[in-house]
Formats: C-alpha cells, structure tokens, sequence
C-alpha cells in the first residue's frame, strides 16, 4: 500500500553537494534521471518520480542481489535483506525512501553530521554499513568515534541521497566502481552513460565488459575527448577519482582500491584522445603486461578489457613513459612529436624553452651521425641507446662532438652551459631527470633517422647480433 506524505516546500529545502562520493553519486544519479542541471531545480515531484525508479529496480531479483551483495549488505532501508523477500514490493521499498525524505530530511538540530557537516537532528536508526557503504557493522558499535550507540552520525540528507548511488555505478570485474569528479557538477557528464544504461536495459552497467577500472577510465576519458569540441576548456580544473569495491559482503569486511588521476594526466589523455588516439594507442600497446608474450596479433580493444597496463600504471604512479613512445627494437617513434611535447609539458611539467632546446640538441646530432657511413652511424647510436647511467649519457656527447670536429662542422654540439644544462640541470629528480633527456634525443633521432636506421640494422645484424640480445627484455620498452 502506497503511503501518503505531505509536500515539503521545495525553497525550503535544497540539497547540496558534500565531497562524499557516495553521496554525490547519488545526488548525481537523481539529477540525471530528473534531467535537471543544478540543485536548485529539484522538487518534491522530482525525487517522487526518482523514488519510484529505483523502487521498481530495487525489487527485482538482480538488483537485490547486487545491493546486497555488493553495496549495502542486509540493507532494511532497501529490502535487500534476505529475510525482507516476502514483504519485498516497489511500494514499500518506495515507503521507506519516502519516509526517510518527507519525514527526517532537513531537521535542524545540534549533531555534526560526518558527511556534510550540517548540524542536524539524528533520525533514529541503526546506521551501519546496510546503509552507508564502508562504515562498520552492528557488533563494533564502539568503533564509531562520534560515540553514537546506533553507529555512524551521518544526516538524513545524505543517508537518502546515498540510496541513489547504486543507479550511476558500474560493475566491474563484477564488483561495484563508483566514479566521482571535481568539480562536482562534472559528476553530470561523467556518470550519465551508466544510467542511461540503467534506464535501457535494468540492469547495471557492466562498463563496456572492461575487467579492469584503470584501463576503463582511461579508455573513458579518451572518448569522451573525442565528443567535446574544446578540451582545454571542458577538462580544466577536472580531478577524477574511482572508488573500486574490491570484494563482496560475503567476506564480512568492505574494501576499496582508490585510483587519482590528477588534471594534468586528464588533459594528457584527452588531448590524445583527440589529436593523436592511433599514436596514444601504440604507445599504450607498448604495457600490456600479461603471460604469454603476443600481444600483436590482439587487438588494443580486446586488450584493454581483460589485461594490466604498465603505461596506466607509470602514469598513476607519477612515473615517466617516456621511453614507450618510441620502439628501440625497431628504430622508430610510434607517437607523433606534438603527443610527447605535450606530455612532457602537461604531464612533466617541462617548459616550452626546455622542450625546443632538447629538441634543437636532438637535430644537431642528427646533422652530425647522418654523415656516419652506416656501420659507425648504428654503433655511435648505441652509446645513447645503453646510457643507463650519466657519465655514459656525457660520453655519447663528448663522442658526438669528437665527430663533429673530425667533420669539421664549425659549431660545437652544445655550448659549456648548455652541457651543463643538459647534463645536471634535470639531476635525478624523478620527471625530469636526465633520462626525459635522453629519451627526447632518442625519440628525435628515430624519427629523423629511421629509414637509415632499419637498414644499416640490416647489415650489421650478423656481426652483432649478440649485443643484440640485451634487448629482449620480458616486457617490450621497460628497460629502466
Ligand atoms: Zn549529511
């Protein structure tokens, strides 16, 4: 039997966004559903017609079993509890909602709510994590630091809100993914195709059948860059954090992975995603990691879904790729120049001067090994090729100038301060250290090089196929 509540005054009440990502994701989930842009908009009808969505999908069989399962273990508030199947109806899921909103929402009063910070009346209920994920169960009352017998001090605003979440998440690798965004009123762009799936299909999106979160948000944030006209504009500012369920309720314990990707790496994708997504995806090719080592003959689109990427990896860890863009084996860059300039200025943070000036360096010694016959050109190559260490990375200056004056080229490589700069301006300071140096020189000459580069590899591959060898690294490109 459908109760009746009276009407709150919709200016009286506005909901608002917390920082919580559950409770935003929800928030997020009935604005999307509502079609509404901001806050301000949502009536008293709005949430009426949100309740009775959910209500209908909270019932069903599948959908308990993912509430249940996933997100709120034996939730009374949605039925979810197994012992609720016989009284489980659309109706009285939508009761509970109804009351919870009509009746406790925006009571002031003298408690902090631990969510939004709102001094409020506490509605008299058992909250634990059946209705707000990650809180402690029934048998740690005492775990709570605000004291509260009944467990977590957490409003009626947010403890309602946080109802919706469950319609804007994904399941990945069947656990639950809930995205959240900075600023806030992105969270609209970013989890509109889950409810969308929702809506369609009622079930929850199963992301595309990605088994991993990284590599669905990154393959995310690429496609959305390719719908958007100006990207500087829409990813400013943009921060986006994954909240990953990593095991069921069944364990008794919640737990989630949570994976930052800072605005700089967001621009990064999105501006590869945009300008250059064959390069991008060579360079991604470059990280599966997985058994058996043949990736090629796979496509990137079945790769992606199923395995680990050491390029994702680097990139969340704040650890260069660099030396993914270009392919040591083949001679080659896989990415154009404009993809690696803006990587290291967006993400690196090198400046545009730093960037040319490298650059400039890269061109002077193309000038200089292209007048090598071919054997010399690939031996002198190598010393950059294996410069692991400074003092080799100085020795293939000092050769290169060496040649130059053997040349007779009036200019030197490199002026005294431009050595130095080079060579200790960037030290060991982990982004740009003076291997962004050598692998920008690499990626230089490759591209300049390369249709001489395979050639000569052709020729002199009998007498030094042994050194050779050291290159076969397990995983392609990771050589540091
Ligand atoms: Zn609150």
């Amino acid at each position: 039997m459908e109760l009746q509540f009276k009407k709150i005054d919709s200016n009286i009440h506005k909901f608002r966004w917390t920082g919580h990502p559950f409770v935003d994701a929800g928030l997020t989930g009935i604005l999307l559903y509502c079609k509404k842009q901001c806050l301000e908009e949502l009536t008293d009808d709005d949430i009426d017609n949100a309740i009775e969505f959910v209500s209908k999908l909270y019932s069903t069989d599948g959908w308990v079993k993912y509430i249940h399962g996933k997100v709120f273990p034996n939730s009374g508030l949605l039925m979810a509890n197994p012992s609720m199947k016989k009284n489980r109806t659309p109706e009285n899921i939508a009761n509970r909602l109804k009351e919870l909103y009509y009746n406790h929402i925006n009571k002031k009063g003298d408690i902090t709510c631990s969510i939004c910070g709102k001094k409020v009346n506490m509605v008299d209920m058992d909250i634990y994590r059946s209705v707000f994920p990650l809180l402690g169960s029934g048998d740690t009352a005492n775990f709570f630091h605000s004291g509260r017998v009944k467990g977590e001090t957490i409003c009626a605003d947010c403890l309602f809100l946080v109802q919706f979440m469950p319609i804007v998440s994904y399941s990945v690798g069947g656990r639950s993914l809930i995205i959240h965004t900075y600023p806030y009123e992105k969270n609209l762009n970013l989890l509109e195709e889950p409810l969308d799936f929702v809506i369609e299909s009622k079930i929850v999106s199963d992301a595309k059948k990605f088994k991993r979160p990284i590599n669905f948000l990154f393959h995310k944030i690429c496609e959305l860059a390719r719908k958007v006209e100006s990207n500087d504009k829409y990813w400013k500012n943009i921060e986006i954090t994954a909240y990953y369920f990593k095991c069921g309720n069944r364990s008794g314990e919640q737990l989630i992975d949570i994976f930052n990707i800072p605005n700089p790496i967001i621009k990064f994708i999105a501006f590869a995603g945009q300008n250059d997504p064959g390069g991008w995806k060579n360079v991604v090719n470059r990280g599966w990691i997985r058994k058996k080592n043949n990736t090629e003959d796979e496509e990137f689109e079945k790769l992606e879904k199923i395995h680990e990427n050491i390029v994702y990896k680097k990139l969340l860890n704040d650890e260069p790729i660099l030396n993914y863009f270009y392919d040591k084996k083949k001679k080659d860059v896989i990415a154009s120049w404009s993809l690696v300039n803006h990587y290291c200025s967006e993400v690196l943070g090198l400046d545009k001067d730093t960037l040319e000036f490298i650059k400039d360096v890269g061109d002077r010694i193309v000038e200089t090994l292209d007048a090598l016959e071919d054997g010399k050109l690939k031996r002198v190559l190598r010393e950059l090729e294996n410069a692991d260490r400074l003092y080799k990375l100085a020795h293939f200056f000092r050769k290169v100038e060496k040649i130059r004056q053997k040349q007779a080229i009036p200019t030197p490589l490199m002026s005294f301060d431009e050595f130095a700069k080079l060579l200790l301006g960037y030290g060991e300071d982990i982004d740009t250290s003076w291997r962004v140096v050598r692998d920008l020189l690499l990626f230089r000459i490759y591209e300049k090089l390369h249709n001489r580069l395979v050639n000569t590899e052709i020729e002199a591959v009998d007498n030094e196929e042994n050194e050779d060898n050291e290159y076969n690294d397990l995983y392609a490109g990771d050589d540091e």
